[in-house]
C-alpha cells in the first residue's frame, strides 16, 4: 500500500532530526515511491520522509513541471534575496501562513540510485526545497516566522479542528472520508 498516513503536528517524528541514508537499496526505492504516491494523493508540493513516519533524509517534490526526489539533501546556495508568500504543510492541514524565504536556492544530494543530483530552484520550487530540507532537521515552517506572524499562526493552530482535544499525536488516513481541510 504505497499511500501512507501523513503525520500531523504533535507527532514527535516531525521534531526528530532524520538520519542520513547510507544504503541505496530497494527499501529506499520503496520509500521514494511511497513518498511520491502519498504526495500526489494528498496532493502536496512536497513531502519529507518524517511526514510518513520514516526518519531518513529523503523528500519528494512536485512544483509546476519539476517533479522528483532528493536523498541526503544539502542547500549549497541560498540567495540573500528574499521572497514573501504563503506557505503550507501537509502536517498542518488547511493552514497557510506567509513566510519569508530565500528567493533562489541550489540543493545538492543524490537520487535513489546513489547518483549525485543538483536542483536549482526559484520562487515556489525554492520555497519547497527549503521547507522539505527543514523537515529533515525537525524544523517546521512555523518555526521560521517572525514573532507577530508566529503568534497569529499559533492562534490559528489552536483553532484547527485536527488539533483539538489536546491530542499530542493525531493520525489521519489520506483516504479518510471527506477531508474538510483540503
Ligand atoms: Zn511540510
Amino acid at each position: 500500500m504505497p499511500v501512507q498516513e501523513i503525520r500531523l503536528l504533535g507527532d514527535p517524528v516531525l521534531r526528530t532530526p532524520a538520519a542520513p541514508v547510507t544504503t541505496f537499496d530497494k527499501e529506499l526505492r520503496n520509500l521514494v515511491r511511497d513518498l511520491r504516491e502519498t504526495m500526489l494523493d494528498a496532493p502536496g508540493a512536497g513531502l519529507a520522509a518524517p511526514q510518513i513516519g520514516v526518519s531518513l533524509r529523503v523528500f519528494t517534490y512536485d512544483v509546476d513541471d519539476a517533479e522528483g526526489h532528493l536523498v541526503n539533501p544539502v542547500l549549497v546556495t541560498m540567495s540573500e534575496e528574499q521572497q514573501d508568500g504563503d506557505e503550507g504543510c501537509l502536517s498542518l492541514p488547511g493552514l497557510n501562513f506567509p513566510l519569508k524565504r530565500s528567493a533562489n536556492v541550489v540543493a545538492a544530494g543524490f537520487n535513489m540510485y546513489g547518483d549525485p543530483v543538483t536542483i536549482e530552484g526559484s520562487e515556489v520550487l525554492a520555497r519547497c526545497l527549503q521547507h522539505e530540507t527543514d523537515h529533515l532537521d525537525g524544523v517546521l515552517f512555523i518555526d521560521r516566522m517572525d514573532t507577530p506572524r508566529r503568534r497569529a499562526a499559533l492562534r490559528a493552530l489552536r483553532e484547527a479542528p485536527w488539533a483539538q482535544d489536546g491530542a499530542p499525536r493525531v493520525k489521519i488516513s489520506p483516504h479518510a472520508a471527506p477531508n474538510p481541510f483540503r
